[in-house]
């Protein structure tokens, strides 16, 4: 039966992830309620016990294998722990089984997006008909009621090249100076919220800089493509933590991507070093403050760092999930990200940015996603977009409601009625309201609400745009 959460780590790591992940929720219990409405993986993992009590036997592998495929890394339940077990579970499975066809597709938007890319009209126009979108869903595995979203006719890194914010030669000096670290969904669907992003950081009086970047990691993690993971999330510390040391401040306006660098990162590594934080400080903080003049507007020395957010110590239960990744430099990345709203707010807060708006109109609700929430700097857009004038805006979702779209996992044949089902809860809530609108950063809420409910999306840095006062 369950060990004792007080097991060793020598008698936990031989065990499979699923099996200690087991173990450890089944013997605290904390979560058989907390859960319940907003994850799959919790209520089948406590069925699963009850029935193993019942029948006075401890669950086989082969009975929990599928625990891991009902998990999300939506980072809602308290414990790192199992996040790391559910992660190393997918990768164990991964590299077993290989991937399948749709995991392929939906976990690399970055490789097909730059496919199709080269063809946008031809690969839209393919898609839309039927014969052809009937073979694809047999090939990947999608539901039949799902479309699969449009490629941008330009994506945003091309826009990015034609308006000069990829730099050639040496940094600039002074000033607010911003890498902008994109995430595929905006790069290559919704490039209109990048292209956002640089419109009011620009208004805002910032150098605005796109540095070479790669996806962030998470859908291939979500997948357990951790040879691919490993690969893009190496190439994006390195350039984003050079940026850094040149006295950049590295934003991000995508939650997914952010919880996933800031967070998930994080949390494994505390999982490996005890996060130790006085080990971080040497560097990259240091190496940023020099040479770096401060004038125009008043510059705090050195790139902005967060305030330490929670941290884990070694666990029993879990392992690093990312072993092959420089802890330290996991560490200096998720203290030196910041999200686009929350760095708006310390714009206002701390460099004195005062944006002047045109009215606006409409009743609509804002939704914080799961991702968003988690990384706990509360609600900075929601709080901006309450300065517009004539815009009703009100808040809806509870800090356990999620959308269910998991990504693009909802896109799948085996979890489109999951995700609905998940996300239920919310959609009940937004309806309720009966708004014009919803206003949310997720892009991946966005498709989930576009299906679900039909009514139109914005991400509040979009708002923004359209209502920003030009600077005179
Ligand atoms: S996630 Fe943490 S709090 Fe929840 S049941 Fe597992 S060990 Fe307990
Ligand atoms: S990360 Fe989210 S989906 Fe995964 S187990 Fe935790 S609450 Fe459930």
């Amino acid at each position: 039966m369950p060990s004792s959460r007080q097991s060793t780590a020598a008698a936990t790591t031989a065990r499979h992830p699923l099996q200690r992940l087991f173990d450890g929720c089944t013997d605290c219990d904390i979560c058989r309620f907390l859960m319940d409405e907003s994850c799959l993986l919790f209520p089948e993992m406590y069925r699963l016990y009850d029935e193993a009590v019942a029948q006075k036997r401890s669950p086989s592998l082969e009975v929990l294998k599928d625990l891991a495929d009902r998990c999300t890394l939506c980072g809602l339940c308290p414990c790192p722990d199992v996040r790391s077990n559910v992660i190393l579970a997918k990768a164990m499975r991964t590299q077993r089984q290989g991937l399948d066809p749709g995991a392929r597709l939906l976990s690399d938007l970055q490789t097909f997006a730059r496919l199709g890319q080269k063809v946008p009209r031809v690969a839209n126009a393919l898609s839309s008909v039927p014969a052809v979108r009937h073979l694809l869903e047999k090939i990947f595995q999608l539901h039949p009621q799902r479309q699969l979203p449009r490629l941008a006719k330009e994506d945003f890194f091309s826009w990015a090249v034609k308006e000069g914010l990829q730099r050639k030669g040496p940094p600039p000096q002074g000033g607010v100076r911003i890498a902008y670290f994109v995430g595929c969904t905006a790069a290559y669907l919704f490039p209109q919220v990048a292209r956002a992003v640089v419109q009011v950081f620009r208004a805002a009086g910032a150098h605005m800089e796109v540095p070479p970047q790669q996806c962030c990691g998470m859908p291939t993690v979500v997948e357990g493509d951790m040879a691919r993971s490993v690969e893009r999330i190496t190439a994006n510390m390195n350039t984003l933590l050079h940026a850094v040391s040149e006295g950049y401040h590295v934003v991000c306006s995508c939650p997914t991507c952010g919880y996933f660098m800031r967070n998930l990162l994080k949390e494994n590594a505390c999982l490996a070093t005890g996060c130790l934080e006085t080990a971080l400080e040497a560097g990259v903080a240091k190496r940023a403050t020099a040479g770096v003049p401060s004038h125009e507007v008043t510059i705090p020395s050195g790139p902005p760092k967060r305030p330490s957010a929670q941290t884990y110590g070694p666990s029993a239960l879990a392992d690093d999930a990312f072993l092959n990744l420089s802890p330290s430099k996991r560490l200096q990345l998720s203290q030196h990200l910041w999200d686009v709203g929350e760095y708006l707010d310390r714009l206002r807060q701390q460099y004195g940015w005062r944006p002047r708006w045109h009215p606006s109109k409409g009743r609509w609700v804002y939704y914080a996603p799961c991702h968003q929430r988690e990384q706990g700097f509360g609600t900075p857009y929601f709080d901006l977009l309450q300065e517009i004038p004539g815009l009703q805006l009100k808040r809806v979702g509870s800090s356990t409601d999620c959308c269910g779209m998991g990504g693009s996992l909802g896109y799948k044949k085996a979890f489109h009625e999951k995700s609905l089902q998940l996300g239920a809860s919310l959609m009940e809530k937004i309806t309720k309201e009966d708004p014009q609108a919803i206003v949310t950063d997720c892009l991946s809420c966005r498709l989930q609400f576009q299906y679900a409910l039909g009514l139109p999306v914005y991400h509040p840095i979009e708002v923004m745009g359209q209502a920003l006062v030009p600077a005179s």
